[in-house]
């Protein structure tokens, strides 16, 4: 093979440590770094990355998935090493079966709208698009906030808190589902930490200053208390009748209790567990932790769907349903319905807000049931939208009434809660702005 044919035809990509500078052997392109890559303006189909350090290996998986072949195949070769960023390539494998996956992304690349232009959460979708079957791999790590984290979708453009946010919503919104479950981790509900820390209490008053010691149990009065509360100058007496204790079964016993509380003097058999947060110092019992299941994400038909389709996420979100408008179409609508020239308008703007407990699978079904019902109570003169935050907005002629439906459908106990606020427009006088009149809404929610 002429080597400048190798250069300028598209083929996978070596990185090796053993080349030195750019060589084509058998169609091959084989570099040391990313920028003898760069640098020699080579047409990649995908990445190989035979046998480089651990460093250098993690280095450029980081390069390729941060670069524009960031949707690219990327193999580790048969005797790549181990590295802690490897579940950023796509397989360990030959390099014969790393060029026939490569040519099968760029294929199903075809007719995608791949590019810079691409905002985050298109390109999650499309990453998962191109790779028949491919999931993100949640993997833990003990210094991140939520225990697990996504690092090919920070790859791809996002910090871990966004990433968890954006997450969620792609699998509220059915373009990701989770597969099958590998971990449960439990929530501070103050600081959403992964990291409670538990600790045995005193079940009586809550103290850490628990012991295990021997009880006595008084016959004459029933008191029960850490043996050393009864000693009185080498004697046996019950600090609260003051019997003396002479003989075991007679006058006393042991009972099974085997921790005593050195605050309140309370004797038990199992101490209480209570839990704090070591991120943000919370103490609340382990009961009252969120859980969230771990999963590795996959696209669903739906997404899958609108990806084929070529319609952008935003897009297939609105087709849903008919009266929802992107955000800024909403504020546009609002601030007409505003104007200063305007009749009194006979509209409502509403402010709804629904949350439930645990944001797995279940409760974000909940909540996408909700937002279906929401919409069906609505007439097609009516408009909605979600901020940022997931608060729906909705823009309609009566908003005391669907905030009464609506919340005739979360009553108390609900595993939804729903907080609700509405403005007449109507009444609204000199404060005209749309931004001023969303956020006075949002403190208005109950
Ligand atoms: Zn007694
Ligand atoms: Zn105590
Ligand atoms: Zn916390």
């Amino acid at each position: 093979m002429n080597k400048s044919v190798a250069l300028h035809g598209a083929s996978l990509v070596t990185f090796s440590q053993r080349a030195a500078g750019p060589s084509a052997v058998a169609n091959e392109l084989r570099f040391a770094t990313w920028d003898d890559f760069l640098a020699s303006g080579a047409r990649a189909t995908g990445f190989f990355l035979e046998d480089c350090t651990p460093d250098l290996q993690d280095e450029l998986l980081w390069q390729i998935r941060q670069s524009r072949w960031w949707e690219f195949w990327v193999a580790l070769g048969p005797k790549a090493p181990s590295s802690s960023a490897e579940t950023l390539a796509d397989a360990r494998q030959s390099r014969d079966k790393a060029a026939q996956s490569a040519a099968m992304v760029q294929a199903a690349r075809t007719g995608l709208p791949h590019g810079a232009h691409l905002d985050f959460e298109e390109r999650l979708l499309q990453f998962l698009f191109v790779r028949d079957g491919a999931s993100l791999q949640p993997v833990p790590d003990r210094h991140s906030h939520y225990l697990y984290r996504f690092p090919l979708a920070e790859a791809l453009g996002a910090d871990e808190e966004r990433v968890t946010r954006v997450l969620l919503d792609l699998q509220r919104r059915r373009f990701l589902e989770p597969g099958v479950l590998i971990d449960r981790v439990r929530h501070c509900r103050k600081c959403s930490s992964a990291h409670p820390h538990y600790h045995d209490v005193c079940p009586h008053c809550r103290s850490i200053q628990i012991e295990k010691s021997a009880a006595l149990h008084c016959f004459t009065c029933g008191h029960v208390a850490p043996q050393a509360d009864y000693v009185q100058d080498s004697k046996l007496v019950c600090p609260q009748c003051n019997a003396h204790l002479r003989h075991i079964g007679v006058d006393y016993d042991r009972p099974l209790t085997q921790y005593a509380c050195a605050d309140c003097h309370h004797a038990f058999v199992e101490a209480s567990v209570q839990v704090r947060c070591l991120d943000c110092g919370e103490l609340a019992e382990p009961d009252a932790l969120d859980v969230r299941g771990i999963a590795p994400l996959r696209l669903t038909a739906r997404g899958r769907a609108a990806m084929r389709e070529g319609s952008s996420v935003e897009h297939a979100v609105a087709s849903e349903f008919s009266q929802h408008v992107p955000q800024t179409a909403f504020s546009q609508a609002l601030g007409w319905t505003l104007r200063p020239s305007g009749d009194a308008p006979n509209a409502s703007l509403v402010a709804m807000e629904l949350t439930v407990q645990q944001q797995d699978a279940r409760g974000l079904a909940l909540i996408d049931e909700g937002v279906r019902r929401m919409h069906e109570l609505l007439v097609d003169s009516d408009i909605s939208t979600v901020d940022a935050d997931e608060r729906l907005w909705f823009l309609v002629g009566d908003g005391a009434s669907l905030i009464h439906r609506v919340r005739a459908m979360y009553p108390s106990g609900s595993d939804a809660q729903l907080r609700t606020a509405f403005i007449d427009l109507s009444d609204v006088g000199e404060a005209r702005d749309p931004r001023q009149l969303m956020s006075r809404l949002k403190s208005e929610l109950m």
